[in-house]
């Protein structure tokens, strides 16, 4: 059960579908370790349907023949393809992972950055304007470079672990340090630390949704 969790207003924009492309895959996979987040989302979601049902409804003219004619149609099957990555990754990262080259059959396209850090960069969401995506493995005991970034970084840890001065973060915690403040990590002892990061300088963390549910409803 993670300790370090997104922030209420990044579940809000979650659930409202808001969030840019990377923070999304982010939260999603916190969600596969977090069940009171989940939960959380669940709440906020069965909200902004309440929100959307209470709207007056919309006259739609279409020709209702030809509207059920189209339902009718069985849909294609559409088998899954085959998720890359490791058994023990959660599903959202391996489905990113699916859009790099290598994957699914080769091994995981490590690329050193320093003696102790090496990462794969992760599309699509990379190409998110604004979002930098990338799985980061940093060896047992290793410490990640001191590093700047412009914008908000956000480090979700999926093996083994690290400690910086705000904690221990275990699979499932969510570090997330600004431009304001510099942290170095330093992997557990027992086993490499591998974690999803993103950084993003362009995130606006509340969408209309978000200000609506949170004016509204207190959790
Ligand atoms: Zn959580």
């Amino acid at each position: 059960m993670p300790h370090f969790h997104p922030p209420e207003s990044l579940l809000v924009d979650y659930a409202a579908g808001t969030l840019p492309e990377a923070i999304s895959l982010l939260v999603a996979t916190h969600l596969t370790y977090c069940p009171d987040c989940r939960k959380e989302v669940q709440a906020l979601e069965a909200v902004g349907g309440a929100l959307l049902d209470s709207l007056p409804p919309v006259e739609v003219k279409t020709d209702f023949d030809r509207l059920l004619a189209q339902l009718n149609v069985p849909e294609p099957p559409r088998p899954e393809a085959p998720l890359a990555g490791e058994a023990w990754m959660p599903r959202p990262v391996r489905r990113a992972l699916a859009g790099i080259p290598s994957a699914p059959a080769k091994p995981l396209p490590w690329k050193r950055v320093t003696g102790a850090l090496s990462e794969i960069r992760l599309a699509p969401p990379s190409r998110t304007p604004g979002g930098r995506t990338r799985l980061m493995r940093i060896a047992a005991g290793g410490a990640m470079p001191e590093h700047t970034h412009g914008g908000t970084e956000y480090v979700l840890v999926l093996k083994g672990g690290f400690s910086d001065q705000f904690g221990h973060y275990l699979p499932g915690d969510l570090s997330i340090s600004t431009a304001d403040h510099t942290h170095t990590p330093i992997a557990d002892t027992d086993g490499d630390c591998i974690c999803l990061a993103v950084v993003d300088g362009t995130l606006k963390l509340t969408g209309v949704m978000g200000w609506v549910v949170n004016r509204f409803v207190r959790f």
